[in-house]
């Protein structure tokens, strides 16, 4: 067993490290309070050849490894979580449906700009009565006259503001009562299609999130992504590589918010010796820093699974289940060892604790990936 980094995966990891030091970090609580998307900081993520990171050459991607997605998910969040999420939902939710089941065409035109970072990446399963229950679908897809007509929304959608297309869920007839769910590409200027960016957040402020309303938008059949029917089959086969993105900027959060505990205890002094050196404080980071080690070992041999072609999804469940959870642990820990500090913005741990919450909730929440694990052992 070898658990080194190959030298392209340290490599990217230098890269994305000192790039996140050094343009993502420095404006985090800025963005968090002004809610500003960082637009720049992707401009320079394409540039860096960061947007079609896993994606093939061919359509502009660098042909890269789950390992290294996970790992700069990771570097990203740690700096801005925002940050993380926008990245990890362009990469897993955008661009990897139009990989997976794609036709040589719908590729050139839908995944090539997602490579480069014209458009970012974004995808729509979620609606107002179907959450946790996807296979509630209530939006349409009517065919007719080789077209599509759409109706229905969509709520809590990452990336939509900033995308130029993306792969939505509808229902496109019923066989034997069941409804049938097809994946559309649906391009967001077609008439008839609105993104609307309102939400209040608790935290990732400075990620897009929107509801799309779709009124009889009309794209053409070609559109359909994959098979018609497999819609929903394609976006669980999706949603599992997403997971891996969310295990793994829950690492990166929790490993920021356990880096500003352990440095805060090590400088902060009462009773006339550093809150470090108290064994109540030394056990919270002891529990912090074993957890972070068992998350991010788990992160990534979810990746490593599903780079080597083998089944990952009670992997990649159980990654985002634990990750998910220890790093609203840590962050709240991280809180409790800064004292009052802790609870003030420029201490950045309150954010890292209202940003993780969304971890346990995005993506299927943890009720939800407790129950995959339980289908996935033979309950
Ligand atoms: C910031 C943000 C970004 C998001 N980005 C996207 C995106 O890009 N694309 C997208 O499609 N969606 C996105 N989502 C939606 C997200 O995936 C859903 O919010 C999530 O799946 C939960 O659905 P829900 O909010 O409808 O909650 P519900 O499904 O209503 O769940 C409410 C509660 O009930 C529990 N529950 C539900 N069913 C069961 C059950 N059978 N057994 C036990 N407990 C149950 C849940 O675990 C939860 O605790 C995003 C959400 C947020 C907040």
């Amino acid at each position: 067993m070898n658990f080194d980094l190959t030298s392209e995966q340290s490599m990217i990891k230098r890269t994305i490290r000192e790039f996140a030091e050094e343009e993502v970090a420095p404006g985090a609580i800025e963005r968090d309070k002004t809610k500003q998307f960082p637009t720049e900081i992707f401009k320079k993520l394409g540039e860096l050849g960061m947007l079609g990171l896993p994606f093939p050459e061919e359509y502009g991607g660098a042909g890269a490894d789950t390992v290294s997605f996970a790992i700069v998910t990771e570097e990203l969040s740690k700096a801005c979580a925002s940050t993380g999420i926008t990245y990890s939902a362009h990469i897993s939710l955008g661009g990897a449906p139009i990989n997976l089941f794609g036709t040589e065409e719908q590729k050139q035109r839908y995944l090539t700009p997602i490579c480069t970072g014209e458009s970012l990446g974004a995808f729509g399963l979620t609606e107002p009565n179907a959450g946790s229950d996807a296979g509630g679908t209530q939006t349409t897809a009517k065919e007719e006259n080789g077209e599509y007509i759409i109706n229905g929304s969509k709520c809590f959608i990452t990336n939509a503001s900033y995308a130029n297309h993306l792969a939505m869920t509808a229902i496109t007839g019923e066989q034997n009562g069941i409804k049938e769910i097809t994946a559309i590409i649906v391009p967001t200027d077609a008439p008839g299609f609105k993104v609307i960016d309102n939400y209040e957040k608790m935290g990732l402020n400075a990620s897009n999130t929107t509801e799309l309303v779709m009124d009889n938008v009309r794209v053409p059949v070609e559109n359909l992504l994959g098979k018609k029917g497999e819609g929903f089959k394609q976006f669980l086969i999706t949603l599992d590589g997403g997971r891996i993105g969310i295990g793994a900027m829950a690492v990166g959060v929790a490993q920021a918010a356990y880096e500003r505990a352990l440095q805060y205890a090590q400088e902060r002094k009462q009773f006339g010796k550093s809150l470090s050196k108290f064994q109540a404080i030394q056990f919270k980071l002891a529990d912090m820093a074993m957890k972070i080690e068992l998350a991010r070992n788990m992160v990534y041999k979810a990746a490593w699974l599903k780079d080597q072609g083998r089944p990952f999804s009670k992997e990649a469940s159980m990654c985002k289940l634990y990750a998910s959870e220890i790093a609203m642990q840590v962050a709240d820990q991280a809180v409790q060892i800064h004292g009052g500090y802790g609870y003030m913005r420029e201490y950045e741990v309150e954010r890292y604790m209202r940003d993780a919450k969304l971890l346990e909730i995005g993506e299927g929440t943890s009720e939800v990936q407790r129950m995959v694990i339980a289908r996935l052992i033979g309950c």
